[in-house]
Order: C-alpha cells, then sequence, then structure tokens
C-alpha cells in the first residue's frame, strides 16, 4: 500500500486530501500541530486503519519512520487575519517547514507536492494570472509574511528539485471555499455566511469593486490530485476562473441565504489585491482539468455545513 504525508491535515484543504488519498486507497499519516486547523475536521478518520495521525509543528524536524511514496505540504495559516496574527509562524513554516519537508522528501525518495498560492501574484499587474507573471508583492508589507514565506518555498523547492533531482510539484491555489473551512477565520466567505446566520450586517472592505474567483473544494482537491500524478515540475494555477466583485458577491450571498440584512462598509485592509482571476490554460492542457461545480452550488452546499455547526461554533469570534 502506497503511503503518503500530509501536513495541514486538520485544517480545510489538508482535510479533504486525507479523505481522496485513503478514498483512493492510500495510507495517509496526517500531520499538524493544530495553530489554525480543527481536530473535528479529522474526527470521522479517528481508528481508521488506513490513517494516521502525528501531531508535530513541521518547522520541527520531522521523523517518520519506514518507507513513504508522497508527501503534500499544505501546512501554513492561510487567511490574512491567520497570518497577521502569527506572521513569525507564517514566514517559518513555509521556510523552515518546507525544507524540512523537502529534506524528509530526499531521504525517503518521495515525491512532493507543495501548496503555494495566487498570492505570489501580489496585487497583480497582470490579469488574469498566468504561470509565467512573476507578481507585484510589497515585501515588507504586512500581507507580505505570507506572500514572500510561499515564494520562498517555491525558490526552494525548485531548487531541490534541480540540484538534488527531487521529484516535485507546486500547486497555486485560488480562493478556494467549501465545508470545514473555519467560520471565523476572516475569509469572505465564512465572513459573509457567519454574519448572514447570525443576523449581522455583512462587512465589505472598501468599495466592493475588488474581485475574485472561488474554487469549491472538490474541483481543487482534483485538480491537486492529477498535478501530483503528472509529471510537470513547475507551478501550476489551480482556481475557477469564473471571476466576481466583492461587492456583487455579498449580494448574491444574501439572495442565496435569504437574509435581508445590510451592506456596511469598512476599511479595505493595506495590499488587498484589487483583482484575481487564475489563466488556467496550462491546467487544461497539462492535466485535463477544469473546474466543475457552479458557485450558486457550491455555495449552498458550504452554507449548509455552515449551519449545520453548533451555537458555540457560530458565536466564537477567536480561534
Ligand atoms: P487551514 O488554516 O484550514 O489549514 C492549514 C493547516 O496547517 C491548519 O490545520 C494548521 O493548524 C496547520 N499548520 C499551520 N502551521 C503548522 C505547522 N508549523 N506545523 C504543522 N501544522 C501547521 O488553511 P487551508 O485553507 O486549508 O490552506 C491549506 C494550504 O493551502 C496552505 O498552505 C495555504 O497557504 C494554501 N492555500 C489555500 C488557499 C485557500 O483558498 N484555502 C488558497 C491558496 C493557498
Ligand atoms: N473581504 C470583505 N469582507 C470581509 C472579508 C473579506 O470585503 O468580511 C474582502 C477582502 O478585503 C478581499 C476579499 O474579500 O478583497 C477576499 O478576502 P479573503 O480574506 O477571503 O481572501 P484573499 O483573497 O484576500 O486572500
Amino acid at each position: 500500500m502506497r503511503k503518503v504525508l500530509i501536513t495541514g491535515a486538520a485544517g480545510f484543504l489538508g482535510s479533504h486530501l486525507c479523505d481522496r488519498f485513503i478514498n483512493e486507497g492510500y495510507y495517509v499519516i496526517g500531520m499538524d500541530n493544530f495553530i489554525t486547523g480543527d481536530k473535528k475536521n479529522l474526527i470521522h478518520l479517528d481508528n481508521h486503519q488506513n490513517f494516521e495521525f502525528i501531531e508535530h509543528d513541521v518547522t520541527e524536524f520531522i521523523n517518520i519512520e519506514g518507507v513513504l511514496d508522497y508527501i503534500l505540504h499544505f501546512a501554513s495559516p492561510a487567511s490574512p487575519i491567520d497570518y497577521l496574527k502569527i506572521p513569525i509562524q507564517t514566514l517559518k513554516v513555509g521556510s523552515l517547514g518546507t525544507h524540512n519537508l523537502l529534506g524528509l522528501a530526499k531521504v525517503k525518495k518521495a515525491r512532493i507536492l507543495i501548496a503555494s498560492t495566487s498570492e505570489v501574484y501580489g496585487d497583480p499587474l497582470v490579469h488574469p494570472q498566468t504561470e509565467d507573471y512573476y507578481g507585484n508583492v510589497n515585501t515588507i508589507g504586512p500581507r507580505g509574511v505570507y506572500d514572500e514565506a510561499k515564494r520562498f518555498q517555491e525558490s526552494i523547492t525548485m531548487a531541490y528539485h534541480r540540484f538534488h533531482g527531487l521529484e516535485t510539484r507546486i500547486v497555486r491555489i485560488f480562493n478556494t471555499y467549501g465545508p470545514r473551512m473555519r467560520l471565523n477565520d476572516g475569509r469572505v466567505i465564512p465572513a459573509f455566511m457567519g454574519q448572514a446566520l447570525r443576523g449581522e450586517d455583512l462587512t465589505i472592505f472598501g468599495d466592493g469593486s475588488q474581485t475574485r474567483s472561488f474554487c469549491y473544494i472538490d474541483d481543487q482537491i482534483e485538480g491537486i490530485f492529477r498535478l501530483l500524478f503528472s509529471d510537470y515540475s513547475y507551478p501550476v494555477n489551480i482556481g475557477n476562473p469564473h471571476e466576481i466583485t466583492i461587492k456583487d458577491f455579498a449580494e448574491e450571498i444574501i439572495k442565496l441565504t435569504g437574509v435581508n440584512q445590510k451592506i456596511i462598509y469598512k476599511e479595505l485592509p493595506q495590499d488587498d489585491p484589487l483583482q484575481r482571476q487564475p489563466d488556467i490554460s496550462l491546467a487544461k492542457k497539462i492535466l485535463n482539468w477544469e473546474p466543475k461545480i457552479e458557485r450558486r452550488e457550491g455555495m449552498l452546499k458550504t452554507f449548509n455545513y455552515f449551519k449545520s455547526l453548533s451555537e458555540e461554533d457560530l458565536h466564537k469570534r477567536d480561534h
């Protein structure tokens, strides 16, 4: 049985990856230190014969017994309020953590896929973003801790590939959503849906003309899965190109959730990208992948998940 290590396993994407690999017949080792994750995301795998969990901070030396075939490095705070709250850990997990995992991959002769992000493009001057765009990042701005950690992560991964001949894959993930997002992680979908459920006004940052393109989790996992098993070592964008302004999106959520709250406006955070849309031509060509799930369907599934949470979860303000 093939063995895969998934870091960030208690998080949103990591827990869905654990499910996918178990369903595909792999033995999965999940690793997490719970800094932004939640034990509940893995509760259904407790006692599963093909799953084990190691509580560990990946910025510390990692020891895994026996054979390892694949590593998926997804550990990292991922929402702006998380990485602004824990900036040093964010830099460390992208740099030291990635270094440890690349070292582990080298020893085990494992193939490693690392989770990069559309944030490597910063506030992009090229639209939509293609993989060959170098980006526009403010290295010393508040978001720089995340963006630069991820850019370093890509560089060190390519260096291990070129220098050590390691089998590496890099996925540039664009805004992804779905069940198991943390309701209070500050990202726009949990923020709006939490506000809708609590009967609060929806908070738009800035004038709402900034755009994002939202990809449903199942589509994202499929893209990552195909990339891991492809023979392509350079970065690949995985996301849904269907772009929308945050203002239109807030109105869509109000309609979808059937609430009648108002929209209120707050200050736009520094360096908040004004537009974001993946160019997915490369993924289409080399992975024969494109997203299948319409935003309405994905949003309904996500809203139903948030509705199923306890009152305590709904009102939890901080992690
Ligand atoms: P998440 O916060 O739900 O999950 C991240 C997980 O990593 C958490 O469980 C957290 O506890 C764990 N973690 C953080 N630092 C750690 C450390 N030092 N050691 C061990 N575990 C640690 O976030 P997510 O949305 O699931 O994101 C997962 C990955 O995907 C991240 O690398 C993120 O940068 C990337 N990504 C996500 C998105 C998105 O839209 N969700 C977009 C771009 C990139
Ligand atoms: N946003 C907003 N209201 C909120 C939370 C976020 O208007 O309550 C905006 C945020 O400023 C950004 C967009 O929604 O322009 C997406 O934010 P998110 O934190 O989800 O992800 P980002 O793509 O910025 O990393």
